[in-house]
């Protein structure tokens, strides 16, 4: 049983949060700059340009990406040979997302109650998902979420008589609706299957992989790729100015489900869909 102290989780947390705004997945940040050239819309283009200009000063400044940085969302991989000492799991977390925000200059932005609002003041609590896993290590992956994206994400209770076309359609659909709101050009995280809450958390899970890497199952491989080109094809274009350059990629996970339903999901991430990942 190999021992871990919590404290080098929440320096892990801490120097991840920081890290994730400072500078994006580079095959993202690829896929931005391939776009700047490609697409037809000479707005579009000029906008394009904007955010890659954006990205290099935040490189440079030491600065966030974007003004929003996201209610911290961790996924946390634990070893079942791993034996955490020095407190709680969960605490060492939450106390490594207070470190990187307050400490790291990023924005606070966690309303302490839903409806009566109020700021905790150090991004806390952060959104932990956590699963047990073979071996005697932790992979954690620190994903700040902006809620521009966030809140055009959408999940249907699909009967099993929805077709595939049905499925691309709600997707095109949610992204059509959402219009400039996302910040396009979006990362879509699509999850098929489960139940309600396991449909909602395989989307998230979803943006949380490589935007150049595709589904390992050539059936839902190209199923990403025919939503992709579905998104693409609506002209909603960078920040919404029209062009056709509105999703980078589309991620899809899905899960087994029950004989009677279909459960899809979209969670919408922006063109700043980040996430840092480490294994201590
Ligand atoms: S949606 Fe993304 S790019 Fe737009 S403000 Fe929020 S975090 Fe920033």
């Amino acid at each position: 049983m190999r021992e871990l102290h919590v404290k080098e989780i929440t320096d892990a947390v801490a120097r991840l949060c920081v890290e994730a705004n400072r500078e994006l997945p580079a095959d993202l940040e690829q896929k931005i700059q391939n776009a700047a050239e490609t697409e037809h819309s000479a707005l579009g283009r000029a906008v394009l340009c904007d955010l890659c200009e954006n990205m290099q000063a935040a490189r440079r400044l030491g600065l966030p990406v974007c003004q929003d940085t996201g209610m911290a969302v961790v996924f946390a991989e634990v070893g079942q040979d791993v034996h955490l000492v020095g407190g709680s799991f969960e605490d060492a977390i939450h106390e490594g997302v207070r470190l990187g925000y307050t400490e790291g200059l990023l924005r606070c932005s966690v309303a302490a109650d839903p409806i009566r609002r109020g700021n905790t003041g150090d991004n806390t609590p952060a959104i932990v998902h956590t699963r047990l896993v073979p071996g005697d290590r932790v992979t954690l992956t620190v994903a700040p979420k902006g809620f521009g994206s966030e809140n055009m994400s959408r999940l249907r209770m699909m009967t099993p008589a929805a077709t595939e076309e049905d499925i691309i359609s709600f997707v095109a659909e949610t992204v059509r609706e959402a219009g400039g709101n996302p910040c396009p050009p979006v990362v879509l995280g699509v999850g098929i299957g489960g139940d309600f809450e396991q449909c909602a958390l395989l989307a998230k899970q979803a943006l949380c992989r490589s935007v150049s890497k595709r589904n390992a199952d050539p059936y839902y491989a190209a199923l990403e790729q025919k939503m992709l080109e579905a998104v693409n094809q609506l002209g909603v274009g960078p920040q919404g100015f029209g062009g056709d350059t509105t999703a980078l990629a589309v991620n899809i996970e899905w899960a087994p489900t029950h004989i009677a339903g279909l459960p899809v999901s979209v969670n919408v991430g922006c063109h700043v869909t980040r996430h840092k990942i480490v294994t201590i």
